[in-house]
């Protein structure tokens, strides 16, 4: 496919497809050999790094880019999480970040021209004592102030809108919930590959199976990457790896506020539909949606120990189906078909790092612990926007990796400085 001819997806061309027998659809992005230089280099090929090349070309009609994507396209984070996309945070530097990134998400699939089955089937955050009743207004306050939606609603309104759950439980009996009716899911490989297509259409150079060994520094200053495919030159290299945020940074000598843990996710077998919206219980570790397809989408926490296998282990999977049958019961009754895990990017207060790093022309988006997928728009936003023109974007400001050395940090779970507690 060249460049500028992409196809464009309409009802009209799905007919005229069909009419000739589906043959002739085009692939969604070329696959180019790596050129020897670039202007900018990012490496990582999910939802960040994609979207960052997209709005680089986009807002700031930059498009001599090459994305360097290890495995495939989409085959990290973005392609493993449960596909939530909210924005309920509390906290100054988060509040108006996601809110900020949930505004481009809902105009995203007709920028894209891509159907990424976006949802807005509303979150219901469930409490269960009085404290977190307490915590959740002030949030929903917060949420309101920076412009967002939220509701409070009180035990007989979420037991009518909830009939499935265990209200009456004794351990954690519902007293209510907080409501984010514009929050809800998008199918998130999707998301990634419509980012990949609009940038590719746009002239940004997608490397797949080409893993970065090495980065090139010349006086302080980046000069390029070592890579699987060969030498790359660039002056200037954005880091997008998500869980291997650690380990590519500390080839340029950098060493990252962050751990990487796991976090596993888990599916049933299609079901007719039940759960229409995404309910989240806190005080139990669970949340759970229900896909397009009828599986039944759950997770919990995380695993706890340090590690980069992107899969997890049986404790975890035990309590989050426990923490599942003590709210649905009716859980009980679904077969699960899979579980997986992926490798979170933890920093010491749960929140991102989009900043330069102490070498020039190097680049830092990182720490989205097991929040980023509805960061993708925000991020890559934000990120190209520091790329491109070297001042950091208002909504993203406070994100900075020498806030830790500070103390200025934003801990929205207020668990104080332990990666694996946020
Ligand atoms: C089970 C689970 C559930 C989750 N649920 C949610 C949710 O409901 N809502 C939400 O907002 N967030 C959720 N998340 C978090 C979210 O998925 C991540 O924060 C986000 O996807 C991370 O950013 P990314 O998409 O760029 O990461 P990735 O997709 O992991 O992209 C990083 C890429 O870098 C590549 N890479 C690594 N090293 C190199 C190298 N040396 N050279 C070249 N490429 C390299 C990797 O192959 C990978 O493709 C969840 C995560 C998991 C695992």
């Amino acid at each position: 496919m060249e460049m500028g001819t992409a196809m464009r997806f309409s009802a009209l061309e799905i007919i005229k497809q069909g009419l000739i027998g589906n043959t002739g659809w085009r692939p969604h992005w070329r696959s180019p050999q790596p050129k020897s230089e670039y202007d900018i280099l990012i490496i990582g090929g999910g939802g960040h790094g994609l979207a960052t090349a997209y709005y680089l070309a986009r807002e700031h009609g930059l498009s001599n880019i090459a994305v360097l994507e290890k495995g495939y396209l989409g085959g990290g984070n973005v392609g493993r999480n449960t596909t939530i996309v909210r924005a309920n945070y509390g906290m100054p530097g988060n509040s108006e970040f996601y809110s900020h990134s949930l505004k481009l998400w809902e105009g995203l699939e007709q920028e894209l021209n891509y159907n990424a089955m976006m949802s807005q089937r509303g979150i219901y955050n469930l409490f269960h004592s009085d404290g977190q009743r307490d915590a959740y207004a002030r949030r929903g306050n917060t949420m309101i102030t920076q412009g967002d939606d939220a509701e409070l609603l009180d035990r007989d309104a979420v037991r009518k809108r909830l009939p499935y759950l265990d209200h009456d439980n004794a351990r954690f009996p519902v007293l209510g919930a907080l409501y984010h009716g514009r929050g809800g899911t998008a199918r998130h490989d999707a998301v990634a590959w419509g980012f990949a297509r609009s940038a590719d259409q746009r002239g940004v150079d997608l490397i797949q199976t080409c893993e970065v060994t090495g980065i090139d520094i010349d006086k302080g200053r980046v000069t390029g990457v070592q890579t699987t495919r060969g030498a790359i030159r660039a002056k200037t290299v954005g880091i997008v790896v998500a869980g291997r945020s650690s380990q590519v940074a500390a080839m340029a000598g950098l060493r990252l506020p962050i751990e990487s843990h796991i976090l596993q996710a888990f599916v049933t077998e299609g079901l007719k539909p039940c759960i229409d919206t995404v309910v989240t219980f806190g005080m139990g570790h669970f949340y759970i949606s229900q896909s397009d397809k009828g599986g039944l989408v759950f997770g919990g926490d995380l695993d706890f120990y340090a590690s980069y296998a992107a899969r997890g282990n049986l404790p975890m999977a035990e309590h989050v189906m426990e923490a599942g049958m003590a709210l649905m019961p009716m859980i009980g009754q679904a077969r699960v078909l899979r579980s997986w895990g992926g490798i979170m990017d933890m920093t010491p207060d749960g929140s991102p790092i989009i900043d330069k790093t102490p070498i020039e022309g190097l680049y830092l988006n990182a720490g989205w612990c097991y929040g980023g997928f509805k960061a993708v728009p925000g991020s890559g936003y934000s990120f190209a926007h520091l790329l491109a023109t070297g001042t950091h974007h208002a909504p993203a400001a406070r994100f900075r990796l020498d806030r830790f050395a500070r103390g200025d940090v934003i801990d929205e779970e207020a668990t104080g400085s332990q990666h694996n507690l946020h």
